[in-house]
């Protein structure tokens, strides 16, 4: 049971120290054991909460931001959440620069959590003038006293996985990890994580998610940006189509890809078996443990963690929507369906 009676003074001192959780059915078949660290249960539901206060309080030690200063930011994902809620609680104006690709649902949270989001066009190029790249980058020189987060961009991503994920980590397998699986987006949780793990125990394998129609595994592999790589996909938050400097490829070992229809399923899968209701990438984070142990990658020996970064509940239009999942032809047939929704 979780500790009781505990009463907080606002809710980011709920950040961080998120639970490891043994899976028990998904991997019942495979050698060795598997713990998911789940970060929906950071209070903003995703592992961007620790990057977002990590960053501002360390720019609030710097002497870089005051109450009433502006942060800002390129995102309708989970760090804008997370910085929206961090600005709400710290007295900061956040300003969040999104493509009109994002969902009116998405632009709707953000701005409840007191975001002013600011729409630009999708479909320009990233040095178009009206790109939400740009955008950001024109308010942080306009606005005295801001902060850009930058998230692909800034190391101090890295440093808030290295000095709260990876001791967390460490300290609740009580050093006995051999394998960390992760997905990597900006790298900022990898690469953080993996770095201070790899100071405690340099066996300690650690294994990166990639998707499908991303450039990091190859990059990785031959440290050359390769455009072949990149078309469209659908898991969002995961791979890239340029190369982050957020992301330590030193600290990485190794790199597998995985499709959007398996890592859908497998989000699926984790939440029929374990009861645990995660997001896309958690999906993929999965899929890929089942390639790795198809592979013969673990043994009995092998003590296994794979980093869940966000909760199910912003997927319902998607992965956890039958019509979606039809629509994608990520079902084979009606009956599929039918079947599917018989045993939720
Ligand atoms: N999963 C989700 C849902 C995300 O939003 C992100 C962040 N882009 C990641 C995984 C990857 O985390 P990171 O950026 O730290 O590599």
């Amino acid at each position: 049971m979780a500790q009781k009676n505990q009463v907080f003074d606002n809710v980011l001192d709920l950040v961080g120290n998120t639970p490891l959780i043994k899976l028990n059915t998904i991997t019942a078949p495979f050698k060795g054991e598997f713990y998911a660290k789940v970060e929906a249960f950071n209070p903003g539901h995703s592992s961007k909460d620790r990057v977002a206060l990590y960053i501002i309080e360390q720019a609030e030690r710097q002497g870089i931001l005051k109450p009433g200063d502006t942060i800002i930011e390129t995102t309708s994902g989970n760090t804008g959440f997370s910085i929206a809620m961090v600005s709400i609680i710290k007295g900061y104006d956040c300003i969040l620069a999104v493509s009109s690709k994002s969902s009116a649902d998405k632009i709707s949270m953000l701005k409840t959590m007191g975001a002013k989001v600011y729409v630009c066009p999708a479909h320009v190029r990233a040095d178009d003038p009206r790109s939400y790249y740009e955008v950001a980058k024109r308010l942080h020189s306009e606005i005295k006293g801001s902060v850009y987060i930058n998230q692909y961009f800034n190391q101090l991503n890295i440093d808030a996985h290295y000095n709260s994920t990876g001791p967390e980590i460490w300290e609740q397998t009580e050093g006995k990890i051999t394998h960390l699986v992760a997905c990597s987006g900006t790298g900022g949780t990898i690469s953080g994580t993996a770095r201070y793990l790899k100071e405690q125990n340099p066996n300690v394998k650690v294994i990166g998610v990639d998707a499908f129609g991303s450039v990091i595994k190859k990059y990785h592999e031959t440290r050359e940006f390769d455009e072949k790589e990149i078309y469209p996909y659908r898991i969002e938050g995961l791979g890239k189509n340029l190369i982050p400097t957020a992301t330590d490829f030193d600290a990485i070992d190794t790199f597998v890809k995985v499709t959007d229809e398996e890592s859908a399923h497998s989000a699926r899968h984790v939440a029929k078996t374990e009861g645990l209701f995660v997001g896309y990438t958690s999906g993929a984070a999965m899929q890929a443990v089942k390639q790795l142990e198809e592979a013969g990658e673990f043994d009995e020996n092998s003590r296994v963690v794979i980093i869940f970064p966000d909760h199910g509940s912003r997927y319902m239009s998607k992965i956890y929507s039958d019509k979606w999942m039809t629509d994608q032809g990520f079902f084979d047939s009606v009956n599929e369906v039918e079947a599917e929704s018989i045993q939720y």
